[in-house]
């Protein structure tokens, strides 16, 4: 049996027409484990289940566009059919579950995320177990946020998940070897990016690939309006690949 990847969503920080925003599903037997939760992609699940079974959600940093539809999930669970599903376990960044206790001061009640998900916290470079996969989260440039990317493996296969990354160093080691790198290509051009970097064009995206020895490159996070050169492999929302 085979690790298999659906992109859910692949929207940057805005969407793209009709699109999700950033939401990676990862299966093999019958495990769910899902990157990200972005806007539009608890709507793209429920597409194919009333309400979605995963057994595990991480989320690489709290840009709205990779953990918004938490927020719904929440309502879903509280008052909707999601009441009748085990609680997924919920990795977040060091300190994130504090930042979610936040938010959820501001957005409903404090502790609103923690009576839906099983919250916990992954540390830099300290691999994890979810949904029987084994996860690593490796810290990220990424503006001034924190921010991390994933490395998963699980039934002899693995994957790389950038989330966002400036060009970095630790982006390419996040990479080393995998089966198959989801890398962002936000930009353009890299100079059209803030002094702090925090996104890459396609070109760095390619090289952080080539410098990571992965064996293949899912570009993703690209807006539409920014088409790539033919002969690349570019996410859409729906793509499935087995890995
Ligand atoms: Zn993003
Ligand atoms: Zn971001």
């Amino acid at each position: 049996m085979k690790v298999r990847l659906t992109v859910v969503g692949c929207s940057p920080a805005w969407p793209n027409p009709g699109g999700a925003q950033s939401g990676y599903l990862v299966e093999a037997q019958g495990r769910r484990l899902l990157l990200d939760c972005g806007p539009g992609v608890l709507a793209r699940l429920r597409e194919v289940e009333s309400w979605p079974t995963v057994d595990a959600i991480a989320i690489t940093h709290f840009h709205l566009d990779h953990w918004g539809d938490l927020v719904p999930w929440v309502w879903g669970t509280a008052f909707g059919l999601g009441r009748e599903r085990p609680r997924p376990a919920l990795w977040v960044h060091p300190g994130g579950r504090e930042r979610l206790r936040d938010f959820g001061s501001r957005l409903g009640r404090e502790a609103m995320f923690e009576g839906c998900f099983e919250v916990e916290e992954y540390a830099d470079g300290v691999p994890f177990a979810a949904a029987g996969f084994e996860v690593t989260a490796g810290r990220l440039p990424h503006y001034r946020l924190e921010t991390y990317g994933f490395r998963v493996a699980g039934d002899g296969r693995s994957l790389a998940y950038s989330g966002d990354s400036a060009p970095s160093e630790e982006l390419v080691d996040l990479a080393r070897d995998v089966d198959l790198f989801v890398c962002e290509a936000t930009l353009e051009r890299g100079e059209l990016d803030g002094r702090t970097r925090g996104h890459l064009s396609a070109a760095e995206a390619i090289a952080a690939f080539e410098a990571s020895g992965a064996r293949r490159l899912l570009l993703t996070h690209r807006p539409q309006e920014l088409p790539v050169d033919g002969g690349l492999d570019l996410a859409h929302d729906g793509l499935v690949l087995e890995l």
